[in-house]
This record gives C-alpha cells, structure tokens and sequence, in this order.
C-alpha cells in the first residue's frame, strides 16, 4: 500500500463521528442545530477541544493575530512549508453542525490517522480553525483567511463592531487571554498547499449520485441594486393615467429578470433577496422602490452577458425613472490543478463515485488562492440544506470525504 493509501485507510469513521459530536455540543441549540458565532464562549470553548485532542496526539498548536489556529503534525524535515487542511467552526446564529465543523474535524482526523501509523512525511501538516468565515456577528466574512492572506487587512478588521458594539478586535484580545499556552506566530507564514474539507450546501452530487465533489472553482458573483422612481400620490383619487408606481415598475423589472433565469443554463443563479417600498404606507402609491439583484456563474463570459441584459432593463418603465448599480464583484476563482488532481486521486484510490464540479457558496479557501496551491472536496449535503438547523449528511459520506482529504494531504506532504 503506498503511504497516501495507508493513511486514507487509518481514517476512523467512529472516532470522527464521536468528534463531530462532541464539538457540535458547544453551542448547541436545544431543538438542534448551532448557535457558535465567531469568538463566542462556544467558539473559544470548541477551540480547547480542538488544542487538547490535537496535542494528545502529539501536535504543536499555534495562533495568529488573527484568531486563526494551527495545530501542527511535525515532518522528517521540519523546516519545510506545512501542508494546511481545515476550515472553520463558527456559525450563522441557526446554523448547522457541519457548516465548516466538518472541514476542521475532517482535518484533525487526518492527523489522528498520521499518528496511528506512525507516520512522518516530508512537511509538516496543519490542522487550520480560520477566524469567523461566516461574518454574521462581525461583517465581513472570512476575516480570518482574509486577513492571513494579506496582513494588511487585519487593521480594518479589528475596528468591525457586533450588535453589541463589542469590535472583533476586543474579541481577539478575549481569544488571547484565553490561550496563553497557544503560541503565537506571524499572519501569513508560507504554506506548501492548502486543502479544505466542506458539505457541499447545494444538491449536485446528491442529484447526480456522487459522493465526492472535486471542486475545481468557486463561481463568480456579482451584486446589484435597482431602484425605480415614481411619485408619491393618493392610493384613492389618483386615476391609472397619472399613476407613476415605483412597485409597478419594480415588478415589471423584476419578472424581466426572472425571464433572464429561465432562459439561461442551468448553472445561473439570479436572486432578489431583499426589497424596499417607500413611503411603504398601504393607501400611498410607492415613490420609490430598492431592490438587490445577486449574480452567479462560474464563467465571465455569461456573467457579462447576463449584466448587459440587466442593464438594459434600466430605462423608463411603468412612467418611472429605473436605475441600477453594481455594488460588489467577485470574479470567478480557480483551484489549483496540483491540488485538484490530488484530491481526484484520493477519490479514485477509495474507490469512489466523484465529480469534477464549482463551488456555488465563497469558502476560506477563496482567500487562499492567492497565498498557495489550493482546493476543495464536497461531501453532499442532504437536500442541499445549509446555514439551517436541519443540516445533514450521511455519516458514511462524512467518513469518505475524510479518507480522500487524507489521501490528498499524505501525497501532497510527501512529495
Ligand atoms: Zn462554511
């Protein structure tokens, strides 16, 4: 058997399970689910649990400026860049117990089954807790990958404040004082590749009968704000012909773009998640209506293609002014192809049904991209439900994603 083979093979299904388990208690929520936001008592408490079952093993925990964790799986040659797997463990305030949780447990199995081999590889490999991915308590997401990435963005950062007015930066200093026995190291240190375990939160393999997701790209998004301009005038006295309905136009706006989804393929997604009526009174016709567009593809081309579209629907409409703004971009991002072939490898060397396949959801593994080779694996998540206490996967899926990250961080530490 070759070492990959043999560490995929040391993976635990049982000993994960009771892993996953055990952290999903801290913040737990009384009807299921999760309530663990970042830098929490539930966060720093999963923390510990996390720092003592690696040290047990014989690992060397570090921390960054920015809250992130590195538990340590020492190599032959020491000096040599880890190899990094992990993801994170906070959670939207109903969130599941795998949302990122299972990345993080999926990684320190991986250092379990090294330490039940025995072996030692040419790098070192880290178990990585990134800092608040999710970015409900502290906007925006992934400060922790972010801010590892590029220190420069920490700064920023640190000043974000929470419902509470507590800053990110506070919680930091709470996070130190409670791990005066975690070392701390610079943002940023060089990583051989990094890896990231994660449910999918979308129906692709479970539509398809896959069990392992080979993500080779994160699909681009891009965000918009629309807003139609009428006047305000009595719902009562004003006849049709001098209407001038913001709502109207926005719902004639609004169906254009639903238009746009149906005839597009299948891999678009077009959502108008949020919208505002003023003066929002029940016997007013709207003076104005704001709503947001979200955007994604995982090619430019289409993305460009839809935007022009959408831009061509701001004209006058309904006897309103229509306007539209882009207000955020995020280019589609591609993985590593040395990362994805190991995780393909992994798949193929256990034997399972595998597809090559985008990410619909950002992950910290977006932010890494530009540190070092970089990659994913998906295990499905049951009816593709996420962010939502009814999220599940398989056990035996949760053990399989878990044997082809091993597989992939035992071959990409060994050469
Ligand atoms: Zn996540």
């Amino acid at each position: 058997m070759t070492l990959p083979a043999e560490v995929a093979a040391a993976v635990d299904g049982r000993r994960l399970g009771a892993l996953i388990r055990d952290v999903s208690t801290l913040g737990g929520l009384p009807g299921g689910g999760l309530d663990r936001q970042t830098l929490t008592k539930p966060d720093l408490d999963a923390r510990r649990l996390m720092v003592d079952r690696c040290c047990s093993l014989g690992a060397q925990p570090w921390r960054d400026p920015a809250g992130n964790f590195f538990l340590r799986w020492p190599a032959t040659a020491s000096d040599e860049p880890p190899v990094a797997t992990g993801s994170h463990i906070d959670s939207q305030p109903g969130g599941g117990t795998l949302d990122g949780a299972y990345g993080v447990c999926a990684a320190i199995e991986v250092l379990a089954a090294l330490a039940s081999t025995g072996a030692r590889l040419r790098r070192p490999v880290e178990a990585v807790i990134w800092t608040n991915e999710e970015g409900c308590r502290f906007a925006p997401g992934t400060m922790g990958s972010s801010a590892f990435a590029d220190p420069s963005a920490l700064d920023e950062f640190l000043a974000a404040t929470d419902g509470s007015g507590a800053t990110f930066g506070e919680g930091l200093a709470q996070l130190d004082a409670a791990f005066p026995d975690v070392p701390l190291r610079p943002l940023g240190v060089p990583l051989h590749a990094f890896v990231e375990a994660h449910i999918e939160q979308g129906t692709t393999l479970e539509d398809t009968a896959n069990t392992i997701g080979i993500v080779e790209r994160i699909q681009g998004s891009r965000w918009f704000r629309f807003q139609t301009r009428g006047a305000a005038s009595h719902a009562g006295t004003t006849p049709r012909s001098r209407k001038r309905d913001a709502l109207a136009a926005a719902v004639e706006v609004a169906s254009a773009l639903y238009g746009l989804l149906t005839e597009g393929d299948d891999a678009l997604r077009l959502t108008i998640g949020r919208l505002e009526v003023v003066p929002g009174s029940v016997n007013v016709v709207p003076a104005a209506v704001t709503f947001t567009v979200d955007l994604r593809h995982p090619d430019t081309e289409v993305l460009d293609e839809v935007e022009a579209r959408l831009r061509a629907l701001a004209r006058p409409t309904a006897g309103c002014d229509v306007q539209v703004m882009r207000t955020m971009t995020m280019s589609p991002s591609l993985f590593h192809p040395a990362v994805v072939d190991a995780v393909a490898r992994g798949a193929r060397s256990v034997g399972l049904p595998s597809l090559r396949m985008a990410s619909g959801a950002f992950h910290d593994s977006l932010r890494l991209i530009r540190h070092c080779p970089t990659g994913m694996v998906f295990v499905p998540s049951r009816d593709g439900l996420s962010h939502n206490t009814a999220e599940y996967t398989d056990p035996d899926d949760l053990v399989a994603g878990a044997r082809v990250l091993a597989h992939a961080v035992a071959e990409l530490a060994g050469r």
